[in-house]
């Protein structure tokens, strides 16, 4: 087995300082594995191997002149594509984006930068991160890791996928409705989904600017801390943005303090529906966590029953408004074949027709249909009715979490009602689609932190994670997909959730 199959951000950093190896030798072999593997499983749009192995170089002669690197210098990650690096391709897997290329940095980017991380290339995603399995990505459809006929999750599939399938140690997605949670239960990874405004979002493409935050994947949960830890922090360019004095606990969790935690169970997410393997899954979970002494309460979240339809007017709505910005004119040059539709010379019909044409051509179904949406539910006449209603009730789901964390600190629910579900099964209904995030998206309406951490950690005693072990059959069942169940803490809890998670990870380990 290559070496890079079972690095973790902290076996990566420990072998390197340790001489075992070099960066360029790791990020030389990552590339050689996604050239011959990614074909399989379509987890990458773009590659910047130029770039990352002139980089890994440098860090080398750094290392060989006595220079001191931080945990993340030479680590290899891949970035979902709807986040900018300047420079190159930032399709958001759209057709209408295929060839704009990021004029600036992302805040998290630069933050990446300036830890030395080094990125190997850019995570296919449904476009403009609309959807649940990464089958609405305008280019091509990713495959899970575990099973090739089924789907990785989505939106951040393909950066859920790179991890899963050792093309990447770390990656960045990110969240509106549970776009990071999802896809890191279905590909058996860690995801974590911030408080909102912890992470900046300057440089992220804009999909539900009240719900969008940036986070982290990875195999562990103590890599998901280190990623974390490194791009969170006030920006001056994201408004929404805040500065929140986290406390060393986020990197260096205590048992004794983490076995004081009370965690709630919400009587409402253990209902019918809910997958019976999914089920057992989180029953085993749970007990483990006793194990660490930890107490289980049950709770009640009464207007969780009403999150996804309020979800589905909030979003579209900030979607039909954030989308606007794609008219072919901006962020595209010329016709059809590099983002706008050729409709001859420019007057002013001709204006609104380079509009309808590339807007028609260049957005994928799901997309125009959520713009539609989008558009209905804030024309006059209608907005009392949906958008102002859903607000509303948005309200008291957070007001829920708000009464339900005077009495427990952390609460435990699924993160899916299933494990992966197969190519295709799901794209015709698109309700059938949108039920795939029942448990994820009051987190995003409250402003919650919420991790995904898988029931059978790939954790294994000496510090490493244990590879995956690709399933190719199509017709015959597969017994051993994977599932994550959900921590999601107090705003700014991260420190609770992590601690929770590492320990979690050290049992299934043996390292308690
Ligand atoms: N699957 C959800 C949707 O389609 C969430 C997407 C996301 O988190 N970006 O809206």
């Amino acid at each position: 087995m290559l070496i890079l199959h079972g690095l973790t951000i902290k076996s990566f950093h420990e072998g390197l300082i340790s001489k075992q190896f070099s960066t360029f030798e790791i990020i030389k072999e990552f590339f050689d594995y996604i050239e011959e593997h990614d074909k399989k499983i379509g987890a990458y749009l773009s590659l910047h191997k130029d770039k990352a192995l002139l980089q890994a170089n440098n860090i080398d002669r750094g290392i060989a002149g006595g220079e001191e690197f931080g945990n993340l210098a030479g680590v290899p990650l891949a970035i979902k594509d709807n986040i900018l690096i300047e420079g190159f391709r930032a399709t958001a897997a759209s057709k209408i984006l295929k060839h704009y290329s990021a004029a600036y940095d992302a805040t998290v980017i630069k933050k990446l930068k300036n830890s030395n991380a080094i990125f190997l290339g850019k995570t296919n995603m449904d476009e403009f991160a609309c959807g649940s399995s990464t089958e609405n990505s305008g280019f091509q459809i990713t495959k899970n890791p575990h099973d090739l006929g089924r789907v990785p999750g989505g939106s951040s599939g393909g950066s859920a996928a790179s991890i899963a399938g050792n093309m990447a140690i770390g990656a960045l997605g990110s969240d509106t409705g549970g776009s990071i949670r999802e896809p890191a239960s279905f590909c058996g990874v860690v995801g974590l989904k911030p408080t909102y405004g912890t992470v900046s979002r300057y440089g992220l493409m804009a999909m539900a600017s009240s719900l969008d935050q940036i986070g982290p994947l990875t195999k562990t949960v103590e890599d998901a801390a280190i990623l974390f830890n490194a791009i969170k922090g006030k920006d001056e360019f994201d408004a929404t943005s805040v500065d929140y004095a986290y406390s060393d606990d986020l990197l260096n969790p205590k048992l004794e303090k983490i076995k004081t935690l009370k965690i709630g169970v919400p009587r409402e997410y253990f209902v019918g529906g809910l997958a019976h393997e999914v089920q057992s899954a989180l029953d085993e979970a749970r007990k483990s966590l006793e194990s660490l002494g930890i107490e289980f309460k049950e709770i009640s979240l009464p207007h969780s029953k009403y999150a996804l339809s309020a979800y589905y007017i909030i979003m579209p709505a900030e979607v039909s408004s954030n989308f606007s910005r794609f008219d072919g004119v901006r962020y595209s040059r010329g016709d059809m074949t590099t983002g706008r539709a050729s409709t001859g010379s420019v007057n002013n019909s001709a204006l609104t027709n380079i509009y309808f044409k590339t807007r028609g051509e260049g957005f994928g179904a799901e997309v125009r249909r959520r713009i539609m949406l989008g558009t209905y539910v804030l024309s006059s006449g209608y907005y009392d009715a949906y958008y102002a209603k859903a607000q509303k009730i948005r309200r008291l789901i957070k007001e829920d979490f708000d009464r339900a964390f005077e009495e427990v600190d952390v609460i435990f629910s699924p993160v899916a009602p299933t494990t992966a579900f197969k190519i295709g099964e799901k794209t015709k209904d698109p309700l059938q689609m949108y039920l795939s995030d029942i448990f994820t998206i009051p987190v995003n309406l409250a402003g919650l932190p919420a991790i995904s951490i898988p029931v059978h950690s790939t954790l294994n005693n000496n510090g490493m994670s244990s590879p995956v072990t690709p399933h190719t059959s199509h017709s015959t069942p597969h017994t051993s997909l994977p599932i994550g169940f959900q921590l999601i803490g107090k705003y700014f809890g991260e420190a609770d959730i992590l601690g929770i998670g590492t320990f979690y990870e050290r049992i299934h380990a043996n390292l308690v």
